[in-house]
This record gives C-alpha cells, structure tokens and sequence, in this order.
C-alpha cells in the first residue's frame, strides 16, 4: 500500500502523521511511504532522515493526495485539504467532527474512508488513541495555565505553589480521565491546592485511591461546581462525553462568582468547549478576557511540544497503521472492532453514532 503523510497546515501545528522509525517499520513490512517535502521540520526531522529510513519525498501536498492509498496526518483536514480527498481513499488522523459540521459535509461529499483517532477503543474502553495527546496536553494545561495567571499575562499574579508563608494557588479540574489526572499530577507536584471533581464512581475511586491527601476528590454536580470555581485561580476544562460536544459546565453567570484575573483552561474545547464563554484560540493569540475572567482555549495544545507529542502518538497509532496497510481497511475494520469504532464516514455515510444524532444524519 502507498501511505502518505502531508505537511500538517494548521496555525502553529508542528506536529507529522509519521516518525522515520514509522515509516521504516512499513516499509519492513513491504509498504511505500510518500512524505511532503519539510513535514517532519516541526520535529527536527529533516527530509534526508525520512529518505534514510525508506521514504519518497514529494515536493507538495496535491502529489501526496493524489498518489497515496491512506493518508495519515494529525489534525483533522483543513478545506483545502478535503477538496483533495477522493472516492474510497483512506484518511486517518484526528477529526473532532462532532462540532464541525462543515467537515463533515466534505468528507460525506468525498466518498472517503475517514477513520478519527479520537473514536478508536479499546479493550478496557478507553481511547488509545487520544490517550497520548490527552497526557500532554493534560501536563501542559497546568503550566499555559500558571503562565496566564502571571500579571503581565492578565492573570491576577498568583504563582501555583505559594512559597513559604504564602498560599498556594486554587487549582480546580473538571473532568478526572486522562486530562485531569495528569492536570491533577503536575498541579499536586507543584505544590498547589488542587480539587479534582468527576461524575463517574469509578473515576472518583480511582483517583482518590492515587492522590489520597495531595488532592481533594469531589462528585460533580451544578452545586461543586458553582463553589470550588468561585474560589478557584485556576480552572482546567477536561470533561469529554466520548463522540459528542462538551457540557457547558461553567456558564458566564458563574464568571461573576469568580475573582478578578482567575484562568479558565479549556482543554476540551476540541469538542466545543466545557465553558460557555469559551472560544477557540491558537497558539499565535492563545488567550483573551470575558468579564476579567482569562481564557486560554487552544484547540491542539500538544502541537507546541510537536516532537514529544508525535513519538507519543506514533507509539498508539502505528499499530493499528501498519494493521490497515497490511490487512486493507475494510479486512482490519471487520478483524478489530476497537479499530471499527474509528469509522466516522465511509462512502458518504456519517457512521459515528453521536456525530450523526447531533448533526442529523441518517444512521
Ligand atoms: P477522558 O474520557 O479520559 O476523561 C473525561 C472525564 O470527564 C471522565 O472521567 C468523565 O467521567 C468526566 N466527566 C464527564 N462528564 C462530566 C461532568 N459533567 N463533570 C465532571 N466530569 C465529567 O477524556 P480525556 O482524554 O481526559 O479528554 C478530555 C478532553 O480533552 C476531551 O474533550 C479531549 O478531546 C480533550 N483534549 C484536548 C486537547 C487540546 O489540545 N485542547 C488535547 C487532548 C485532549
């Protein structure tokens, strides 16, 4: 099979669908890999590595989409990349399409075979396949997040961990799953005061099983929330109900409650967002104020440590890459059901439960 791997075009995405260790494991497995010219720059790996390790380079992205059998990226396709897709070809990245209809009409439109990271589970139920970024970007909200709460940046200069004789700052996470935890996990190791409230038992048990004392561990409902954000300096959005848009659950009444110069850091605003005066933003331009309340709402955090980020997603996605290419997708899909729950359109059809309830697509 001929896999292809655009340069990634989103604002301030530095990340690649393929390492050169990737693409040296297809090729082990008797693959072609066809790469953009300069997609692996954003993690120091130059076109010489990617040649080094059995790939063809080609020089823009039309090439790579009109060639290639399975395109394999990181973030979901911009317009211009979805005008390129055709009839039964395979794309696998992420797609997020819940929120966004538009990408959704073009890749029904396209006839291809869209496979979203996002949807993959596995075994346990989990999300393989979100699970790396959502470690990253988990660790990185809390340091966006004490930088924004530095004065110069609009927050009410409040540093995480207090120092002796000072307190330390409120740290209040939404949502206890991979996100949170590792939220959870850098905000306690830097000594802040950190609460952590989810809805699932399961949730509740396993992380006050881990954190014990280092955190207070709360059921979330419309009340914990009210309270622990109004005293909070620092708030981090990490809910996800799987396929579908984020709860809205801080609503801007609640920003009054809230003190001048507090930072909201809404990691799931890839999936619409759990605050209700949320928007999102890049990493150009990653925050902005609504009643002195800052925002920091970048949509694809993990992008700003691309080389991190992408050995991380490569690690969860090449298995299943190298599945598809040897196995063809529809023998990989019907093999793995866990690889199946990635099918969001196939042949003009939204086959992703949630995305078609919410967008009104025929199931
Ligand atoms: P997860 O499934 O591991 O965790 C989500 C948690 O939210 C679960 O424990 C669930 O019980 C909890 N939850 C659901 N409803 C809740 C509610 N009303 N109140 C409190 N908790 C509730 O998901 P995750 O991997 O941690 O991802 C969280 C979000 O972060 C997702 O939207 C994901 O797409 C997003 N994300 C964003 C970026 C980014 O760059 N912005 C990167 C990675 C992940």
């Amino acid at each position: 099979m001929l896999i292809g791997v655009p340069r990634e075009i989103k604002n301030h995405e530095y990340r690649v669908g393929l390492t050169p260790e990737s693409v040296a494991e297809l090729i082990h497995h008797g693959h072609s890999v066809l790469i953009e010219t300069g997609a692996g720059d954003g993690i120091g790996d130059s076109d010489e590595d990617y040649v080094a390790a059995g790939a063809e380079i080609a020089p823009d992205a039309h090439t790579v989409f009109q060639r290639a059998d399975m395109i394999v990226k990181v973030k979901e396709p911009q317009a211009s990349e979805r005008a390129m897709l055709r009839q039964g070809q395979v794309l696998f990245t992420y797609l997020h399409l819940a929120p966004d209809p538009a990408q959704t009409r073009d890749l029904v439109d396209s006839g291809a075979v869209a496979i979203a990271y996002e949807t993959v589970t596995d075994a346990s139920g989990g999300l393989p396949l979100l699970k790396p970024m959502s470690q990253v970007a988990g660790r990185m909200s809390i340091q966006a997040g004490a930088n924004a709460l530095e004065k110069a940046h609009g927050g009410r200069g409040v540093l995480l961990g207090g120092v002796p004789g000072v307190q330390p700052a409120k740290v209040v996470v939404l949502g206890g799953g991979v996100v949170g935890y590792h939220a959870a996990e850098n905000a306690v190791g830097l000594s802040a005061d950190v609460t952590i409230l989810d809805k699932s038992p399961a949730a509740l048990e396993r992380l006050s099983g881990h954190f014990g004392a280092k955190a207070r561990v709360l059921y979330s409902n419309k009340a914990s929330i009210a309270d622990a954000v109004a005293s909070a300096d620092l708030v981090i959005g990490a809910v996800l109900i799987p396929g579908a848009s984020a709860p809205k659950l801080v609503t801007r009444d609640m920003l009054s409650t809230m003190k001048q110069g507090a930072v909201l850091v809404d990691v799931a605003i890839d999936q619409g967002g759990c605050f209700e005066t949320s928007h999102a933003t890049t990493h150009a331009d990653p925050t902005f104020l609504v009643d002195g309340i800052v925002h920091y709402c970048v949509a694809n955090m993990p992008g700003a440590v691309a080389r991190t980020s992408t050995y991380a997603l490569n690690n969860a996605t090449l298995p299943h890459v190298v599945r598809l290419a040897n196995m063809g997708w529809r023998d990989a899909l019907i093999a793995d059901p866990h690889l199946r729950a990635g099918l969001n359109v196939w042949n003009g059809r939204v086959t992703c439960a949630p995305v078609a309830a919410v967008q009104d697509y025929e199931f």
